[in-house]
């Protein structure tokens, strides 16, 4: 039974909205799009916004969206339904998560478990939804979600729209088995109850262009909710070594500028201010003259996190001119012989000059991303970057804010097989860095050290973690930590060096 007050809070959100496609299920394929984390971290992803657009427009299919919670004055544990109809969740033929996070792992298994649908594939019948998932993290490695998911979708989805929807309609008339064959051959759908150990091929799109990427629906209660979010690019031309997107998002593409103007034309229509997407937006080979189309348009726009280099100044001068109040650096480490091994490829004086940069168009904040406990990282290293702070505090005055994340080591990178840093040495380590950051009055943010290990064990688990998984009733870090030694699982196992010869959960994925 779905709740008054879970309606009410529905109602009050697609209220808020425009552009919501609200249809008849009748005679068509109900595919519910889940989102595991809530409502206003969901809707400020793309991947959101453009596989409810594609796949409600896909013949026969009808498209709704479903989050972990809704936010304020909903349940967080009750039944789950779709926020269009809301009707309950287990009714679709199709339940599709798009996964952003590897902590989101446990968010998936409760909203499942919410939904009434059984946690296993093995264990679900005609009645029951397929289970389908995709995303960086799981398509990176989809072990530890194999024994949930019906079918992974390995890399990105829009090459495979057209046969998955052709799929979807015939598949689900021909019952569970027959859809799951038919989805097996699909280039880069993994089903993990009939892989036989052949190789996936991770799919990618070769026209960004074919695929225009934006926001579909405003949506006020996100976040970046008063933006019109536009991908500018996908993948990144720099191969850092710690980083998924640099490597598994190859090769880089880039969406023409004509694209993007048109798209930005019609996010004006809407909203004031526009959102410019991509793992680094300031390489983007147009970025200097996309900048003065969308000055000349009246646009207000903003970035996500820049590179220290190419760091274009007119993009820099067009973001404060256009009203950004803070710009975002990711130096990622503070001495230079670290930054050049993880393979940053930025310099010391790349990051006082665009500090000098963001002083100079007097953003009120500075934000930097660093990383601490990077392989081969020291005491001097962590020296080093408080050293770095303190020549960037005499070159900006105003608001500055380190933003600090524990290394996690992921799949498919160069750094795949380091190990991450013990708990005691990131404490010391974080120990330091906040007393140093006092000092210089910088603000520190900090990932937790507790939840990055964890994510460091998803990102590189295999069944074993996947059975643990199965066996948590409450998305937090403590049930999943027990749910570890239930299954005699230690953390250490997944965070320490793995040898160079040792099998690893996702080489049979093809990238
Ligand atoms: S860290 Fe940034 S610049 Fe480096 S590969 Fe990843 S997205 Fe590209």
């Amino acid at each position: 039974m779905v709740e008054w007050r879970q309606v009410a809070v529905a109602r009050r959100l697609l209220a808020s909205e425009r552009g919501t496609i609200v249809r008849d299920w009748g005679g068509q394929v109900p595919v519910v799009l889940a989102y595991p984390n809530n409502y206003a971290v969901g809707m400020a992803s793309l991947a959101v916004h453009g596989l409810y657009r594609w796949l409600n427009e896909l013949p026969g299919i009808v498209c709704e969206r479903a989050f972990s919670s809704l936010g304020r004055g909903s349940s967080e544990g009750g039944p789950l339904f779709t926020l269009e109809s809301q009707r309950p969740v287990g009714e679709a033929a199709v339940l599709a998560f798009s996964i952003s996070f590897e902590m989101d792992y446990l968010n998936v298994v409760h909203m499942l478990y919410r939904a009434h649908v059984p946690l296993r594939a093995e264990e679900r019948d005609e009645a029951d939804p397929l289970v389908l998932l995709g995303g960086p993290a799981v398509s990176a490695n989809p072990e530890p979600l194999a024994l949930l998911a019906d079918a992974i979708v390995i890399g990105e989805v829009e090459p495979l729209l057209e046969r998955l929807g052709a799929c979807l309609r015939e598949g689900w008339r021909e019952g569970r088995q027959a859809f799951l064959r038919e989805l097996a051959r699909l280039p880069g759908v993994y089903v993990p109850l009939l892989h036989q150990g052949e190789g996936v091929q991770r799919q990618w799109l070769a026209e960004l262009d074919a695929y225009p990427l934006s926001t579909s629906i405003i949506a006020p209660r996100a976040e970046f909710g008063d933006m019109y979010l536009i991908e500018i690019s996908r993948g990144c031309i720099f191969g850092c070594r710690f980083c998924l997107t640099g490597y598994w998002y190859r090769p880089y593409r880039e969406r023409s500028l004509e694209q993007i103007l048109a798209l930005a034309r019609k996010g004006l229509e809407q909203c004031s201010k526009l959102g410019l997407v991509a793992a680094a937006v300031s390489t983007h080979s147009q970025i200097d003259e996309l900048t003065r189309r969308l000055r000349a348009l009246g646009a207000g726009f903003s970035v996500s996190s820049l590179r220290v280099r190419p760091l274009s100044p007119i993009l820099v001068q067009g973001l404060a001119e256009s009203g950004a109040h803070s710009i975002t650096l990711a130096p990622e480490a503070g001495t230079e012989r670290l930054r050049r091994f993880i393979g940053k490829g930025v310099g010391h004086g790349d990051i006082l000059r665009a500090v000098e940069l963001a002083a100079k168009w007097r953003f009120r904040s500075l934000k930097l991303y660093f990383m601490f406990g990077l392989p081969t990282e020291t005491e001097e290293d962590i020296e080093g970057l408080l050293a770095l702070l303190k020549e960037v505090r005499a070159r900006f005055s105003r608001q500055i804010v380190a933003n600090l994340t524990p290394f996690v080591p992921k799949a498919h990178t160069p750094f795949e097989r380091k190990a991450m840093a013990a708990r005691e040495v990131l404490a010391a380590r974080l120990r330091r860095l906040r007393e140093g950051c006092r000092a210089l009055h910088v603000e520190l943010r900090v990932e937790p050290i507790r939840a990055a290990r964890m994510q460091g064990v998803l990102a590189r688990g295999d069944r074993r973690v996947g059975q643990a998984l199965l066996r948590v009733r409450r998305p937090s870090l403590a049930h999943l930590q027990r749910a570890l030694e239930e299954e005699g699982l230690t953390m250490e196992e997944y965070l320490r060096e793995y040898a160079s010869d040792e099998p690893l959960p996702w080489d049979f994925l093809r990238g």
